[in-house]
C-alpha cells in the first residue's frame, strides 16, 4: 500500500486526491486521528487507519512489509515533534516498509522551526529505512490565506527585508510526494523543494495591488515591531517566536531555493504566486 499519515490536513488532502488520480483506491491507506473527519476519503475507497502520533501503541500493526509512506511532520509544536515522528519511523522500521519519505524543511533553514525538521531526518537516517526527504520550502498559502488584515490596512508586514521566498502552492509539493510515492528509484534521496520564482515582499505588495486595483504599501518593520503585532493579535508567544524567526530566516535568504527539484519532480512548472493570490480573492 500507499500510506499517507496526516491524510486530513491541507497537504495530506491533495496527496490523497492526486494518488486517486494514479493508483486504485484500495491501495492507499489514509491515516487520520478523527475518522469522522475522514468519511468523504472513505467514500471514495480509501482504506483508514486511525492513528495518533501522541499513542505509539495506535500504530503497531499499521504498516506492511513493502508499504510507501509519507510521514507528514505534525503541527503540534508543544508536544515534541520529534518524538511524535520517531513513533511513525519505528513502526515504519518494525514492518520493514519500502520507502519511508518525510515532509521536511529546506537545508538551508537555520530558523528555530527547522530544528525538528533536522532532529526527524537524523533519526530516519540511523533507522536505516530507505528514504526520501521531501524538503518543503514555503506554501504561498501562508500568505494568501491569510489576506484579512493586508486588504484591511493596505499593507503586506513582514520583518524579512529585501529578502525572498521560493514559495510554492501545497498542490504543487503534494504532486512533488505523489511523484516520489509512486515512481521508482526514489531510496535514500533527498529534494530541495521551492517555487520555480522567488519573490520579495515588495513584489508580493505590488501584485496584491494589481490584482485588487488598491495601492497596498510592503511596510517593512523590525523583527521586534512584528513581533509586537503578533502578540498584539492574540498569537501564543511560542508562535510569534517562530513566525519572526521565519522572517528573519528570510531576510538572509534561506527560504530560496533553486534547485528545481520541484518543479522537475512534479513534471509541470510550478504554481505562479499570481495564481494563488487570485484563487485567494475569488474565494
Ligand atoms: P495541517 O495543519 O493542515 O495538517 C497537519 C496534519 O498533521 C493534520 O492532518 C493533523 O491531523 C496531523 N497531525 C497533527 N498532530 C497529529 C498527531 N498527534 N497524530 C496524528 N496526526 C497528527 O498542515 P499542512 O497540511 O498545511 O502542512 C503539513 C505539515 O507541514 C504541517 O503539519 C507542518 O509540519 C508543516 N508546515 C509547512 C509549512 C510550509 O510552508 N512548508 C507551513 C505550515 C506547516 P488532523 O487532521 O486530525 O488535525
Amino acid at each position: 500500500s500507499i500510506v499517507v499519515t496526516g491524510a486530513t490536513g491541507h497537504l495530506g488532502r491533495l496527496v490523497v486526491e492526486q494518488l486517486l488520480e494514479k493508483v486504485p483506491a484500495e491501495r492507499i491507506t489514509a491515516v487520520v486521528r478523527d475518522e469522522a473527519k475522514a468519511a468523504g476519503l472513505a467514500a471514495r475507497g480509501v482504506r483508514l487507519a486511525v492513528a495518533d502520533y501522541n499513542r505509539p501503541e495506535t500504530f503497531d500493526g499499521l504498516f506492511a512489509a513493502g508499504d510507501k509512506v509519507l510521514l507528514i511532520s505534525g503541527n503540534e509544536f508543544d508536544k515534541g515533534r520529534v518524538g511524535q515522528h520517531r513513533v511513525v519511523i519505528d513502526a515504519a522500521r518494525a514492518a520493514g516498509v519500502a520507502l519511508l519519505a518525510y515532509t521536511s524543511a529546506p537545508g538551508s533553514l537555520k530558523a528555530a522551526l527547522a530544528d525538528d525538521h533536522r532532529a526527524t531526518e537524523e533519526a530516519l537516517l540511523a533507522s536505516g529505512l530507505p528514504y526520501s526527504l521531501l524538503r518543503n520550502g514555503w506554501y504561498h498559502e501562508n500568505y494568501t490565506e491569510n489576506l484579512g488584515p493586508v486588504l484591511e490596512h493596505d499593507a503586506v508586514v513582514a520583518a524579512a527585508g529585501e529578502g525572498r521566498v521560493s514559495s510554492a502552492s501545497r498542490a504543487d509539493y503534494a504532486a512533488a510526494a505523489v511523484a516520489v510515492l509512486t515512481g521508482e528509484g526514489h531510496e535514500n534521496t533527498t529534494y530541495e523543494l521551492g517555487g520555480d520564482e522567488a519573490w520579495s515582499f515588495a513584489e508580493y505588495a505590488a501584485e496584491l495591488s494589481r490584482q485588487t486595483g488598491r495601492e497596498i504599501a510592503y511596510n517593512a518593520v523590525t523583527v521586534e515591531a512584528l513581533k509586537g503585532i503578533l502578540a498584539g493579535a492574540g498569537l501564543p508567544e511560542p508562535l510569534v517566536e517562530i513566525f519572526a524567526g521565519v522572517d528573519v530566516s528570510i531576510g538572509k535568504g534561506e527560504l530560496v531555493v533553486t534547485t528545481g527539484d520541484l518543479s522537475r519532480l512534479a513534471g509541470r512548472p510550478t504554481t505562479p504566486l499570481a495564481e494563488a493570490v487570485a484563487t485567494a480573492l475569488k474565494g
